[in-house]
């Protein structure tokens, strides 16, 4: 894919991201790796918001954290993105985001249940990062996030966000919302006493699969990318 229409895609993702409730003023930022160059990788700079993002605007950033090439500002917790990258070779997007929900599941310290379709797709899936709620601004603290994340598709950073990843920008995108979507389910049902999933592992199992099918993150991502575009 040409690197524009990468950067293109990646500006529209951070569209949907805030038009579903992954904004958290400026904060919270995605990437995705640089094709044909798995040492580098493509990141929204620091200061504007996920919607405002335009391909003039991303940073190249190499493994080590430091800016290859473009103007802006660089986020400090680009560590996030470098050390998961430098750990996970499947791992092409990488999104941090500040959603609500899943950071309230985090301060409970539960794991993700199969209490919803989405809670089926993150059921053991979803690592916890509990070290600090502070920024993750040094390589050792990415490298400790990246190995709470381990072979997941995402991790929760507690009592400070998530951070998802996917082997597209389509399906990290649509990780990251379902995700909170399944975690304000979870919530709901667990205030509700004596929520409890009532599933058979083999169908989990079989949601997984159907649900993490790449054609189903990229018919999803294309949908709500129509939506977000009428609504700007
Ligand atoms: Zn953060």
């Amino acid at each position: 894919m040409a690197h524009d229409t990468l950067k293109k895609k990646l500006a529209v993702a951070g569209a949907i991201l805030a038009a579903h409730g992954q904004d958290d003023f400026t904060r919270g930022h995605i990437s995705v790796r640089v094709p044909g160059k798995p040492s580098q990788f493509y990141m929204k700079p620091h200061s504007i918001g996920l919607d405002e993002i335009t391909p003039a605007s991303i940073l190249t950033i190499g493994l080590d954290g430091e800016v290859a090439t473009g103007r802006g500002r660089r986020h400090s917790e680009v560590f996030i993105h470098s050390e998961i990258y430098r750990a996970r070779a499947d791992v092409q997007c990488v999104i941090h985001s500040h959603p609500p929900h899943a950071i309230a599941l985090s301060a409970s310290g539960r794991n993700f249940l199969p209490l919803s379709q989405g809670g089926a797709l993150f059921t053991g899936a979803v690592g916890l990062y509990d070290d600090t709620i502070r920024l993750i601004r040094t390589r050792d603290m990415g490298a400790a996030l990246a190995g709470a994340l381990g072979k997941g598709r995402a991790v929760l950073l507690k009592h400070h966000g998530v951070a998802v990843v996917g082997a597209s920008i389509e399906e990290a995108t649509i990780s990251a919302i379902m995700l909170e979507n399944a975690a304000r389910i979870q919530l709901l049902a667990q205030a509700a006493r004596g929520a409890m999933p009532d599933v058979a592992d083999k169908d989990v199992a079989q949601l997984q699969r159907d649900l993490s099918q790449p054609e189903q993150f990229a018919i999803n991502f294309d949908y709500l990318a129509r939506r977000t575009a009428k609504r700007r």
